[in-house]
């Protein structure tokens, strides 16, 4: 089996991300499995070689030794030739706030849904979409069980590549996944509802979608989830007041994996590993 960490490099790894890249590590790990760092640098406008180089400086740091590599922004010619084998596609030509005009806010997290306003205009260009299939999507997460997800309610026809050519999240991960023989995925319950967009992806084009297992998000006392913005707990921060060993325990203790935050290395960390122990709500991180 193989896992991996997918970070964008916007900014220096907070302790959300740690926790995200350890317990992706040690479930790989466990299992006796390589484990990938993939630089997910497709948004241009945001991403800087030296948060990547950080990134990888503070991975070193925890000891999540990593058996291959890559950056998004070198695989764009991998992403166009996996669009030959999609059907479905159109482009649109809505602007933001003709999507926002057009259709009602999620109830949940105010995302839009896209309604199809473009399906069938023929237009030769702008934003690709693809249609979804209006059948519910089923899988089960190693950590939230079963789910149904109906992509047409649920976010619609999605984009692969923006109109300015940039290319999209759900595409890019979807290959770089199936490509890279990525088996297993496991990162923050955020991106759980990204999941049946993205089997749906590796469905259309031949691949075996991966496991995915999301985890719990770090929050604060507020219940908002950890960012990038706390400055207090980028690697900058805890690396000056923890040793390496004292946050692994700490973050294994927060993940339910220990009952009391005690110095270890994230190698003897690794038989402590079980989905099982992980709480089912969110975690919140004292100050
Ligand atoms: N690059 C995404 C992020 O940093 C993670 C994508 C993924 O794990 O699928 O939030």
């Amino acid at each position: 089996m193989c896992g991996r960490f997918a970070p964008s490099p916007t900014g220096r790894m907070h302790l959300g991300n740690a926790y995200s890249a350890l317990l992706s590590w040690l479930s790989a790990r466990s299992q006796g499995g390589g484990w990938l760092l993939r630089i997910e640098d497709i948004d241009s406008q945001r991403s800087r070689a030296e948060y990547a180089d950080q990134i990888k400086d503070d991975l070193r740091w925890l000891g999540l030794e990593w058996d291959g590599e890559c950056r998004q922004s070198d695989r764009g010619p991998l992403y166009e030739e996996a669009l030959g084998h999609l059907t479905g596609l159109y482009h649109c030509r809505c602007t933001r706030a003709d999507l926002l005009a057009t259709q009602a806010p999620h109830e949940t997290d105010g995302r839009v849904v896209y309604a199809g306003t473009c399906r069938h205009k023929g237009y030769p260009d702008g934003a690709l979409r693809i249609a979804v299939p209006r059948a519910d999507i089923l899988y089960t997460d190693l950590h939230y069980g079963p789910q149904r997800v109906n992509l047409t309610t649920h976010c619609g026809d999605f984009i692969l590549r923006r109109r300015d050519g940039a290319w999209a999240y759900q595409l890019a991960v979807v290959v770089d996944d199936a490509l890279t023989g990525v088996s297993e995925v496991v990162r923050g319950r955020d991106l759980l509802l990204s999941a049946a967009q993205q089997i749906f992806l590796h469905r259309a084009l031949g691949y075996t979608p991966p496991q995915y297992g999301h985890l719990p998000l770090l929050i604060n006392a507020a219940g908002q989830r950890l960012s990038k913005r706390d400055r207090s707990l980028d690697l900058g921060a805890l690396r000056q007041r923890y040793t390496a060993p004292r946050l692994i325990g700490l973050i294994c203790h927060l993940a339910g994996l220990l009952p009391h935050p005690e110095a270890l290395t994230a190698e003897e960390a690794i038989t402590l590993f079980d989905w099982k122990k992980l709480p089912a709500d969110d975690i919140v991180v004292a100050g």
